[in-house]
């Protein structure tokens, strides 16, 4: 089906991915069943506009990405952040994603999120235009809580009334929602995985074989 005419609900899951991971993967995985999504859309930053620079390319971290998705059927890759070199916000990667030829106006968007990133929000870019825009579904993460008195008051008060254990509902309209769900609790982190490359221990388990491989072969992450 043209993605153009498909009505069915589209993850959409941005990251540094600086390497991607098992947490990553599970949070997409579980994302399409529990919420019901015909697709995920991972979507690597160029530069993320939050935090430091990457620790490897924009192209490396692709690769990595574009490798460990390839064998998933559910899992599509955008390279559009990823080919500039300017800072990447979600606001306008989404109005791309509005556009007619894309997936228009009408089909559900749902951006999904780790709860230390959502936590972040009113930090970000034109945050309160994200709802008009995507749906939001938050992952819980071990560490970051949830629970209505952690939230920034800014955002607590712009999701109050946008909150919903109902994930049906995201197929009710194309945005606005948001929507908490449990996955696998996973405390892998980009951060954790780049300290024991750096420090020549094992990673294996926290990430696919095939980006250890990729990550040996090009010699990445080998220093603090
Ligand atoms: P870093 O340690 O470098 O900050 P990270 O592991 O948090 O990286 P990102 O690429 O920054 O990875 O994360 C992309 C998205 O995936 C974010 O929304 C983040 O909250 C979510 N995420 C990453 N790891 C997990 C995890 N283990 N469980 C749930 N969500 C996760």
């Amino acid at each position: 089906m043209p993605e153009a005419d498909d009505r069915r609900p589209l993850g959409v899951f941005g990251g540094t991915f600086d390497p991607l991971h098992f947490g990553h993967l599970r949070l997409a995985e579980e994302a399409c069943e529990r919420l019901q999504l015909a697709a995920v859309r991972w979507i690597p930053a160029g530069q993320p506009a939050l935090r430091g620079s990457p620790r490897v390319s924009a192209a490396q971290r692709l690769a990595m990405v574009r490798l460990a998705t390839a064998d998933n059927a559910r899992f599509t890759v955008d390279c559009a952040e990823a080919a500039v070199s300017q800072a990447s916000y979600t606001v306008p990667t989404l109005e791309r994603l509005r556009r007619p030829e894309v997936c228009g106006a009408q089909r559900p968007l749902v951006l999904l999120l780790g709860a230390d990133a959502f936590l972040r929000l009113p930090e970000w870019h034109r945050w309160q235009s994200l709802f008009a825009l995507a749906h939001i579904a938050v992952a819980h993460r071990p560490g970051s809580s949830l629970a209505e008195r952690s939230l920034p008051p800014a955002l607590g008060d712009a999701c109050r009334e946008r909150f919903s254990t109902d994930a049906a509902q995201l197929s009710d309209a194309p945005a606005g929602r948001v929507v908490p769900f449990a996955m696998t609790p996973l405390a892998i982190s980009a951060t954790q995985v780049r300290a024991l490359l750096a420090a020549g221990e094992s990673v294996r388990y926290l990430l696919p074989d095939a980006l250890i491989a990729y990550i040996r072969a090009h010699h990445l992450y080998t220093e603090h």
